[in-house]
């Protein structure tokens, strides 16, 4: 790294932000990540999950079924015609392993962790920024990856509360011994029905089930719900379903449960020297499974950008340019499967499940433009 290199200073240690910051890094910049947690965490817990687990998640499929007979409505196997379709792999990971992985290509000493961002000011050719611990850095750029709570969009663009998106989520991770009588297959299964769907998969070198089961709601009411939710209750909320449901839920250990926020696409991402990647610009519904890999994109693209224009001002406004469109598109496309999965049953239900069956909108073709994307290679910085 040489005297000159641009100092960036990433704010948020989460998928997103260590993405970006590795990218940054590559690129050849001089970079430091800010997270306010103690250490560097995802929800789930740390298991490990070695290159020999990989090797068998890559033979996974997906499996789209009927909520209360567990009728197949659509097979779509992933690996490996993924891989020969779009030039990489589909893989399942437990969350913790995939923040480890990136961490691990992120010189330690670069991660600031205890660092709540508090307030923020652009001065033209570099940013000012506090922390509740009393640190102040003055980067060159500063990109918040804080989060769809993010303090670096509500210092730039306004505090306004995201609302409540109308579902939660029952999640749980089920050791795979407990559930050995189902013979479950290693793909992801996703069972659609009135009001909810429930998708599984194995993590872990197939040695833990994860679920998520989502049910719609009016209200979210900060006094009843917390975030670990009795197993009676996930249940609860899936009476009525097919038994192979129903009998993962009853083998968790402990189920949580997670309230669903979203907001409505920002216009701009970008002010001066700061910009913002990942859930601070564009949350989604996780209904196109979606969220973290546009984060992740962001990142390799915002490297780019960064290295290809000198003045980084510019540079931003290419990046939120070229990555507006996609995450909307996204964003739209989220939005929308949470209608199409929860419909009850009748005619609307009917018409989707023969569209699923003609592999529609999810077919090879159909999805070439969501897999087939490589962020980093932006042909826009070509002409420049
Ligand atoms: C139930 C569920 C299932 C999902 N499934 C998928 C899926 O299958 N595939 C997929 O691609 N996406 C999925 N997503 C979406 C995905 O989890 C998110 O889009 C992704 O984690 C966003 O990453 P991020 O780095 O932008 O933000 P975050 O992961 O929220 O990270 C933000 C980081 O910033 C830190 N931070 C916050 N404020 C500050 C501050 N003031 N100062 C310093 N640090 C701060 C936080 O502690 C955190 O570490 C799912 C989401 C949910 C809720």
């Amino acid at each position: 790294m040489n005297g000159m290199a641009l100092k960036v200073a990433v704010i948020g240690g989460g998928i997103g932000g260590l993405t970006a910051a590795v990218a940054l890094l590559h690129a050849g910049f001089d970079v430091h990540v800010y997270e306010q947690a103690p250490e560097l965490t995802e929800v789930g817990g740390g298991i490990n999950m070695a290159p020999n687990a990989t090797r068998v998640l890559r033979r996974l499929g997906t499996h789209q079924r009927r909520w209360q007979d567990g009728r197949t409505l659509q097979r779509a196997p992933l690996n490996p015609l993924c891989e020969e379709l779009y030039g990489a792999p589909h893989m399942t990971i437990h969350r913790a392993d995939l923040l480890s992985v990136i961490a691990s290509a992120f010189p330690a000493e670069r991660v600031h962790l205890g660092h709540r961002l508090v307030g923020l000011a652009d001065r033209g050719d570099r940013v000012e920024a506090w922390f509740d611990n009393g640190a102040h850095i003055t980067p060159d750029v500063l990109v918040g990856a804080d989060g769809i709570h993010s303090a670096v969009r509500a210092a730039l663009f306004g505090e306004e509360p995201p609302e409540f998106a109308g579902c939660v989520a029952y999640r749980g991770l089920v050791p795979a011994e407990r559930i050995a009588d189902l013979g479950l297959e290693l793909g992801s299964q996703s069972w659609v029905g009135p009001g909810g769907h429930f998708v599984h998969y194995f993590v872990s070198r197939g040695r833990l089930l994860n679920f998520v089961g989502w049910t719609e709601h009016d209200a979210w009411n900060r006094e009843d719900w917390t975030d670990r939710a009795t197993v009676a209750r996930a249940l609860a909320a899936f009476a009525g379903w097919h038994e192979q449901v129903r009998t993962i839920i009853a083998a968790a250990e402990t189920c949580f449960i997670w309230a669903l926020f979203d907001r409505d696409p920002l216009p701009r991402w970008s002010v001066g020297h700061t910009t913002l990647l990942g859930d601070a610009c564009h949350p989604m519904y996780p209904f196109m499974g979606q969220g973290a890999a546009m984060a992740i994109e962001d990142g390799a693209a915002l490297a780019a950008c960064l290295r290809a224009i000198g003045d980084p001002a510019e540079a931003l406004l290419h990046y939120e340019r070229l990555r507006l469109p996609r995450v909307t598109r996204l964003q739209a496309m989220s939005r929308a499967n949470k209608t199409r999965f929860h419909l009850r049953d009748g005619p609307a239900q009917q018409e989707r499940d023969a569209e699923w069956a003609k592999a529609g909108d999810r077919s090879p073709d159909a999805l070439r433009w969501l897999y087939e994307h490589d962020p980093a290679d932006v042909p826009i910085l070509a002409s420049l």
